[in-house]
């Protein structure tokens, strides 16, 4: 292993520990996945140095990197497994896609923006990442031809749940979105069952907007 590589396998451990443990994220298979994919490779040369803090960085297009411990706390709300197809709006840098494709059998990615799309798809090639499908579009009607999913992760913030991703939800599936005014929102886990959905609120948070035909109109 070279110099490189065991520095920032050492960032993980310290950034598994000190961020994700230490705030009560228990589930092993998402704690296994954070200190195995290397978040430094998501970022842009220039902050590769700073991939393992604490906080969000540009990705470029205005737009952000989660958190390590946003992605943590998503990644556990979605009670997800081997056996699940997960559909995420929101591809971005594609760290949070790469978490959910070492924990699921397959992960739908969905992002708007052209060139993060192209720039991010390569990255999944490169990484071999071969459970991760991508699609540029607009996530926001959801992916009909590939629904139900299991899982539906939204990281981008929006005014309302788009139904679109309601109504594409398996019975028994699990949904986490962003839902509030451009600049602050509350995390919502939504739970489908026989007798319809459960909202439950796992507290506030911060993002970039979600722009589309069931959401914001404009950014
Ligand atoms: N999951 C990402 C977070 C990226 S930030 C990561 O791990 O890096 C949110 C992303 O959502 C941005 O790239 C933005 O362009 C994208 N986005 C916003 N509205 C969208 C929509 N309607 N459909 C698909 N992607 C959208």
């Amino acid at each position: 292993m070279d110099k490189e590589t065991s520095k920032y396998l050492r960032r993980r451990e310290e950034m598994v520990k000190r961020q994700i443990e230490a705030r009560g994220i228990r589930d092993e298979r998402v704690l296994a996945a954070m200190r195995s994919v290397p978040r430094h490779l998501f970022v842009s040369e220039a902050l590769e140095d700073q991939a393992y803090g604490d906080f969000p960085l540009p990705i470029g297009d205005g737009q952000t990197i989660s958190q390590p411990y946003i992605v943590a706390e998503m990644t556990q709300a979605l009670r997800v497994g081997e056996k699940d197809r997960v559909l995420e709006i929101g591809t971005g840098s594609g760290y949070q896609a790469a978490i959910l494709a070492r924990i699921v059998y397959r992960v739908y990615t969905i992002e708007r923006i052209h060139s993060l799309y192209i720039k991010t798809r390569r990255l999944f090639d490169t990484l071999k990442y071969h459970n991760i499908v991508t699609l540029c579009a607009d996530g926001t009607g959801g992916w009909k031809e590939q629904s139900p999913f299991d899982a539906i992760i939204v990281t981008a913030g929006s005014p309302v749940i788009p139904q679109p991703l309601i109504e594409q939800l398996a019975p028994g599936g699990r949904m986490v979105i962003p839902v509030g005014d451009q600049h602050i929102q509350d995390l919502i886990q939504v739970v489908k069952d026989d007798h319809g959905v459960h909202q439950v609120s796992l507290g506030g948070c911060r993002f970039v907007k979600l722009v589309g035909e069931h959401a914001w109109k404009k950014e």
